[in-house]
């Protein structure tokens, strides 16, 4: 530590007499993205990772970081290379000599640490550069000279604003706490909460995205606490999806120019805030902070044929990330099919907002499954008053139509006046659509996929035609049968059929 105070004051002595010149720093301005270039912006052009060229191609994207692995040769050489081994060589046994009588294999000579920072600090208006201390594999105290080296290297070119450090070894980066207090860094293991984290003064969480699945709530945790959120490595645009949802500061990506193209059309950079989610990233009965069934044999009105079930993971169960709602042939109550109705009444409510819920539906004759909303005030006013808003409807004999509906006291299917659109689609059954509404004071907009193919202005006449001013709860359910779904009969040979739920996410307008 004395070290590298003393050598930091040397420079900054002698560059204040100009006998040493650092480079002019330009004033860096960090892009206003999320995305940082795992091992530089090496796939889509087909460059070595880790070399310069793929990261002056991260700079060119102006992504918000470019990452890359620092190693140490046996003559204390620091390099730049993700494995422990270069063209077979150990990298902690070859000298330096050694290690760049081998070209990358773009040409490129094996870059030093350096070379590199050096490389990240030209033309570069925009671009962290991303530092991973890789561990020694010779001694964990070898580790911590790696650290000590590279933060003086940094501070000596005077990169120190540019550079983020990060390392899957926490007292490498409580190494570099002390050398650089108030430096970003990021541990990489996944074994430390938000909590931990502060408390050593490292600044960010860069976890493999599983471990964010598994502990939601570190999510919240960090947010509360200005631990800045990073997830490697995300390569594909659902997970990017539901990162940006939660507002992740950082997705360290292959696929830097993906994320890109997805980044500014995703809802939270858009003026909408998630405000309430089921991710289905647990096992066992639906979460009941969230969920709360309607058991019984109703669905009489519409002359239904399933009873639904309450807290039995034959009708409703989670587990790979998806909830299954199943309906299957079984006598229960004078009903000959049993299956499971979902519904966030009493535990959460909502007035606008844009819903959205990734599903897979079931097939067969006799199949009615449903993602919808009714007005919290059903009980006082009864239905059609409180209003319905179905997201999406589909019954099984109609293979390929989708419907978005809403009914209210003036429009509704009993008068056989309610307003629906369908969507045509040819794969329900075999591919997750995102089905769901944007509802605002003036419409009611139904999307699947990001298309809207129905939209329900307000008239502004009288609650009779929009009741849709009020909060509403969600409902989730699979229904045989009935007035719409059994038209054509059911047919038995089609159970158990299950409707599959990847996620439920409520945005709301900031
Ligand atoms: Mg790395």
């Amino acid at each position: 530590m004395i070290r590298i105070a003393v050598s930091s004051l040397l420079i900054v002595s002698l560059a204040s007499c100009g006998i040493l010149k650092p480079r002019s720093q330009a004033p860096v301005a960090f892009a206003n993205n999320i995305v940082v270039a795992h091992r530089g912006a090496f796939k889509q052009n087909k460059l070595p990772e880790n070399s310069i060229a793929a990261l002056k191609q991260a700079i060119a994207l102006k992504c918000t970081g470019s990452e890359f692995d620092v190693r140490m040769t046996s003559d204390d050489s620091l390099i730049i290379n993700h494995d422990p081994h270069y063209k077979k060589l150990p990298i902690e046994e070859t000298t330096y000599a050694d290690l760049i009588r081998h070209p990358l294999s773009n040409g490129e000579k094996l870059p030093t640490l350096r070379e590199y920072l050096l490389a990240g600090m030209e033309n570069n208006p925009a671009t962290r550069l991303v530092c991973e201390i890789k561990p020694s594999e010779v001694s964990k105290e070898r580790g911590q000279r790696i650290a000590a080296k590279a933060v003086a290297l940094v501070h000596e070119l005077r990169a120190r604003e540019r550079v983020v450090y990060i390392s899957f070894d926490y007292d490498i980066l409580k190494k570099i706490v002390a050398l650089e207090p108030g430096v970003p860094t990021q541990y990489l293991n996944g074994d430390r909460s938000p909590e931990q984290l502060k408390a050593d003064g490292i600044t960010g969480a860069d976890y493999h995205y599983s471990v964010f699945k598994k502990y939601p709530e570190w999510i919240t945790a960090a947010k509360k606490l200005g631990i800045a959120l990073n997830a490697w490595t995300v390569n594909d645009a659902e997970t990017m999806e539901w990162l940006m949802a939660n507002e992740f500061e950082f997705i360290t990506t292959n696929e830097p120019e993906l994320l890109l193209e997805l980044m500014p059309k995703t809802l939270t950079r858009n003026g909408w805030k998630l405000v309430w989610s089921d991710e289905f990233n647990y096992q066992g009965l639906p979460d009941t902070s969230k969920w709360g069934y309607h058991p019984g044999a109703h669905g009489g009105g519409n002359d239904e044929l399933q009873y639904y079930t309450a807290n039995d993971t034959m009708n409703a169960v989670v587990s790979n990330g998806v909830l299954r709602i199943i309906a299957s042939k079984e006598n229960r109550e004078n009903k000959s099919y049993t299956s499971s109705k979902l519904q966030t009444r009493n535990k959460a409510a909502f007035t606008y907002g844009r819903f959205e819920v990734r599903a897979k539906l079931p097939a067969g004759r006799g199949t009615w499954p449903a993602i919808w909303m009714l007005g919290t005030n059903i009980d006082s006013i009864s239905w059609p008053a409180c209003g319905e808003i179905d997201i999406m409807e589909h019954v099984g004999y109609e293979k390929d139509s989708i419907y978005g509906t809403i009914h209210s006291e003036a429009y509704n299917h009993i008068k056989g006046t309610q307003k629906s659109k369908a969507i045509y689609t040819a794969d329900p059954y075999t591919r997750f659509h995102v089905y769901a509404i944007e509802w605002t004071p003036e419409k009611i907009d139904f999307i699947m996929d990001g298309v809207v193919y129905n939209q329900i202005r307000n008239e502004h006449l009288t609650v009779r035609e929009w009741p849709f001013d009020a909060p509403f709860f969600l409902i989730l359910n699979l229904a045989i049968g009935g007035g719409w779904g059994g038209r054509k009969g059911v047919d038995d040979a089609i159970f158990p059929a299950t409707m599959e739920v990847d996620w439920v996410r409520v945005f709301q307008a900031r």
